[in-house]
């Protein structure tokens, strides 16, 4: 309840419960709430489904004048002015979709002081018309939403945020109040900076959502091992499935629907009102099945989303926990289920070599996919890895992912890793080709395809001495292999190339141990069924 005596924390709990309906507020939210309130600015780290919009939402609503919001997520704008409008706040947007009434008329509502709330898309701030309007009116607070967008070295750079850092050299005396779900350290930092929030108060709730239950496991047949996550675990459960092209979004729908399964495609090649209308049936009905590109998701409030999938391996682990954060929004039980492979690996490789940008560029996307593959290939704890990476070390084991459910075994690899490694060597003498992990593979194991033929591969000195591991193992030490560094792929087909660590590996120097596929393969789950 209310700090008895304190008016600023009595009408902030007066507008929780008259407002918005809720008996009391949720971990920091009080302290924030009463300290914007006062005026003081704030940073606040949060993980989906907190309740961070309440934290400026309040704050708007007892102090003078009009909140303004900064957000990305323009899509939503008209959602969240609804939802608030239906609670009796009156709020209004403005961005790039509007017609010149529609902006005109709550231009006019936010200079009459009609407005409690004022959402803004960030590239209204470089428009000097709009930073006049801001001028005319009362203004009091800005809240920054999404605000890791500010940050260069993030995985959600937009450069139309660089724009917030002067928010405070033209308003000083108005508080600001930056939110984001995610921000591993770096970020935070980055933030912290460009925004000029050293002087606020930072609250940092944990990342740790435990009742989702993370899972990893390698691709087989990824669409029969997705079915079998929704057909055994989520049968008639609301899920998202991400896929990287709009080409898997609709090919995995097709699939689904196929199966029995309801399930719906979004992605940006789909007609507005197509998409609109996806949105609406996943977000009323029970049990729909979201397939989607990254383009969803984002500030989609749907409490009940019992599991998160992804048939492609996520670009950054900000993105997977973005993501896999969708799911459980009311504390239940939920999964986040990932399923990649070597081809993942190589097809994120070639992404980043295609990419513009300068080599600084290219350098940040390839750290992103390094961290993230360093959490599909780790042998420990998951979640403990996750929260690591967000800076909260030393969590224990959690109970509830994949490797402590069923510890990963890990074997001594360094022989396999050497053996591989030496066929690298040997088909790098061969300048004018270039070969992939399956050439290799195919030598190692002893098989005289076309190509291994064609190319006098049966004549290597390597070729069959890898006959001992079968190809689901050899595809599981390359991939760790690139998790650790000790390879690399280059190219448009995903060329194995040796790293400056490789040479410690041929001389014996370095140890490699790796994971052992974990048994819940598809294979063997369908074998055991047959
Ligand atoms: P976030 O933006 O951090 O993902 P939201 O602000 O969307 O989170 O809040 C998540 C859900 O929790 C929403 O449905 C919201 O209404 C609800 N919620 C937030 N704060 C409270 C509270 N103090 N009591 C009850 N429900 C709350
Ligand atoms: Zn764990």
């Amino acid at each position: 309840g209310p700090t008895p005596g304190d008016p600023v924390s009595e009408s902030v709990h007066g507008v929780l419960q008259r407002v918005f309906g809720y008996d009391a507020f949720r971990g920091d939210q009080h302290e924030i709430v009463t300290h914007v309130a006062r005026g003081g600015d704030a940073l606040v780290l949060m993980p989906t489904g907190g309740g961070k919009s309440l934290c400026y939402q309040i704050p708007a609503l007892v102090r003078d004048g009009v909140g303004v919001v900064v957000s990305p997520l323009i899509a939503l704008m008209q959602d969240q002015v609804d939802t608030l409008t239906a609670l009796g706040v009156r709020a209004g947007f403005l961005n790039s979709t509007q017609g010149p009434d529609d902006r005109r008329r709550v231009e006019n509502a936010f200079l009459s002081g009609e407005l409690d709330l004022l959402y803004l898309a960030p590239e209204r701030l470089q428009v000097e018309g709009t930073l006049r309007l801001l001028d005319r009116g009362k203004i009091a607070l800005f809240a920054i939403d999404e605000a890791h967008c500010v940050a260069q070295w993030g995985h959600d750079f937009r450069p139309d945020y660089l724009a917030l850092s002067h928010l405070h050299e033209r308003w000083p005396d108005v508080p600001r109040i930056a939110l984001t779900a995610t921000a591993t350290p770096a970020t935070h930092k980055e933030i912290t900076q460009r925004l000029q929030l050293d002087g606020a108060r930072h609250f940092v709730a944990s990342f740790d959502r435990p009742n989702i239950q993370y899972r990893i496991e390698s691709k087989q047949d990824p669409k029969k091992q997705l079915l079998r996550l929704i057909r055994e675990e989520h049968p008639d459960d609301a899920g998202i499935v991400y896929c990287l092209s709009r080409a898997s979004v609709e090919k995995t729908a097709d699939f689904l629907v196929a199966s029995g399964v309801t399930a719906l495609p979004y992605h940006a090649g789909l007609d507005t009102r197509t998409r609109a209308a996806n949105q609406a049936r996943f977000l009323r009905e029970d049990g729909v099945v979201m397939v989607a590109t990254i383009a969803f998701g984002m500030g989609i409030d749907k409490p009940d989303v019992r599991f998160v999938a992804h048939l492609d391996l996520p670009k950054s682990v900000e993105g997977y926990y973005q993501e896999t954060g969708r799911a459980g929004r009311d504390g239940l039980p939920s999964t986040a289920w990932l399923a990649y492979g070597l081809q993942d690996v190589v097809q994120q490789r070639k992404m980043i070599d295609d990419s513009e940008g300068d080599a600084a560029h290219r350098r940040k996307l390839s750290a992103h996919v390094d961290a993230m593959l360093a959490l599909c290939e780790t042998v420990e704890c998951r979640r403990a890895r996750l929260l690591a990476y967000f800076g909260q070390t030393g969590a224990p084991a959690c109970g509830n992912c994949d490797t402590c459910l069923t510890p990963p075994e890990s074997w001594d690899g360094t022989v396999p890793a050497q053996k591989l490694l030496s066929t690298v060597v040997r088909l790098s003498r061969e300048r004018r080709q270039k070969f992939g992990a399956g050439q290799i593979i195919d030598i190692l194991r002893g098989k005289k395809t076309a190509k291994v033929i064609q190319f006098d591969h049966d004549a290597l000195s390597v070729f069959g001495i890898g006959a001992d591991l079968d190809d689901a193992t050899w595809r599981g030490v390359v991939r760790q292999l690139l998790a650790q560094g000790l390879i690399a792929v280059e190219g448009d087909y995903g060329t194995l190339v040796l790293t400056d660590a490789s040479a410690d590996v041929l001389g014996g120097r370095h140890q490699v141990m790796l994971r052992r596929e974990t048994q819940r393969t598809a294979a063997g789950k369908t074998a055991r069924t047959k």
